[in-house]
């Protein structure tokens, strides 16, 4: 049988690892051990589950969506992580790896943002625990982001914008971990996705599996079975889909499509469909699919989407598409637009431009009639409206 998780060795088939330089060796290695005796720990099952309940505002609905189902002639349910507090998926991890900061004694804690989210997380659980906070953001996403930006140090967080490379996340990313290395004893790095050095890309998975924990309980109640036919997600580095896939990757009656960001289109030239795009190499610590010249230069990834913006995958969803465990569409933008604009107007839900992507990817799969079907709504829209309100008269 394949083996879709982690090895004893990070590695997820040929994909993920820790390429670290010399000096993060010692807290990476710390992490390691640790991570996954606190997660298991009493204390911090307790403190997680209880957050998550009462902070986050758990556990998301899933709701039976009528009009998508009569539309694709399947049962359709979406999970609800928009109704999340701060608005999406990204809160579930930052809450754990806080608790886990805690417990290894860390007082400070750094992280990247590319559009903001992640930092608006990160922000926000700094700010309960009273730990201060920095966070690393391309000078570019900072004049884009302003809303974002306002609120992080609203939260209480110092925003450093970062000028090297195209300021945006990847250049982020490494000022980030270029911090890391001068502050190793007392700071701990939150990575916003499953990607990054073992064992973060296990670490977030594990952390979001509470998505797929959700599912199957919610299930039981609606369907009165525990899985679905399919599950639907999209991907930037990976996190969403991961929490969404990782309690049913051994089910192999469960098909898994992910939506990647096709931009505007896969062979454009303004793309971050990493998965068909992709070649193997190493970037911020782990060796996984990744847009890149021949010569291994990083190529800058497009796409209207934010989150999706990035030129890296997490190793387990470059392993689940190399096993062909996951069918993996390149969504563009016009089509992610056209299924926003239709949540909108059909149940009156305003999804995050990320999740549309994996709307859009409906429209990809033929569906058997009465084929249960759970796709992630990762996040809210909130912050999407300027894009919205600048397409409207094409898509409605
Ligand atoms: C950040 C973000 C994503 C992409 O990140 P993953 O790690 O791939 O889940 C998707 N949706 C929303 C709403 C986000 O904020």
């Amino acid at each position: 049988m394949q083996k879709y998780l982690i090895d004893e060795r990070g590695y997820y088939g040929e994909f993920g690892g820790a390429y670290i330089p010399e000096i993060l060796h010692q807290c990476v290695s710390d992490l390691e051990k640790a991570y996954r005796p606190i997660m298991e720990s009493e204390r911090f099952r307790a403190d997680f589950d209880s957050l998550l309940r009462d902070y986050v505002g758990r556990p998301s609905p899933l709701y039976f969506s009528r009009q998508l189902s009569s539309r694709y002639g399947a049962k359709i349910y979406l999970k609800r992580e928009d109704l999340n507090h701060t608005g999406a998926h990204k809160i579930n991890n930052t809450i754990g790896q806080i608790l886990i900061a805690r417990e290894m004694g860390k007082t400070r804690i750094i992280a990247e943002t590319g559009a903001g989210q992640h930092g608006v997380a990160t922000a926000t659980v700094c700010a309960l625990m009273q730990m201060p906070c920095t966070v690393y953001m391309g000078k570019t996403d900072v004049a884009r982001q302003q809303v974002n930006v306002k609120k992080m140090e609203m939260l209480g967080a110092t925003v450093v914008p970062v000028t090297s490379g195209n300021m945006t996340l990847k250049d982020a990313t490494n000022e980030a971990i270029r911090d890391w290395c001068s502050h190793p004893a007392d700071t701990h790095y939150i990575i916003g996705s499953t990607i990054g050095p073992h064992p973060y890309p296990d670490m977030v998975a594990r952390l979001q599996s509470v998505i797929s924990k959700e599912i199957k309980v919610q299930l039981v109640e609606k369907e009165g079975r525990d899985y679905p036919d399919y599950l639907v997600a999209c991907v930037g580095g990976g996190s969403n889909a991961a929490g969404t896939i990782y309690e049913y990757l051994d089910n192999e009656k469960v098909k898994i499509v992910l939506a990647e960001a096709g931009g505007k289109g896969v062979d454009s030239g303004e793309s971050a469909a990493t998965i068909h795009l992709g070649t193997a190499g190493v970037l911020h610590g782990c060796r996984t699919l990744l847009m890149q010249t021949e010569d291994g230069q990083i190529t800058e990834p497009y796409s209207i989407s934010a989150g999706l913006d990035y030129p890296g995958i997490g190793p387990i969803h470059a392993h689940l598409a190399k096993t062909k465990r996951a069918q993996v569409f390149a969504i563009n933008d016009d089509e992610a637009l056209r299924a926003a604009f239709e949540l909108t107007r059909n149940d009156g839900i305003i999804p995050a431009l990320e999740s549309a992507h994996a709307l859009a990817a409906l429209q990809k799969v033929t569906f058997a009639p009465k084929e249960v079907v759970v796709l992630t709504l990762s996040g809210r829209g909130d912050k999407d409206l300027e894009t919205y309100f600048r397409y409207e008269k094409e898509f409605v």
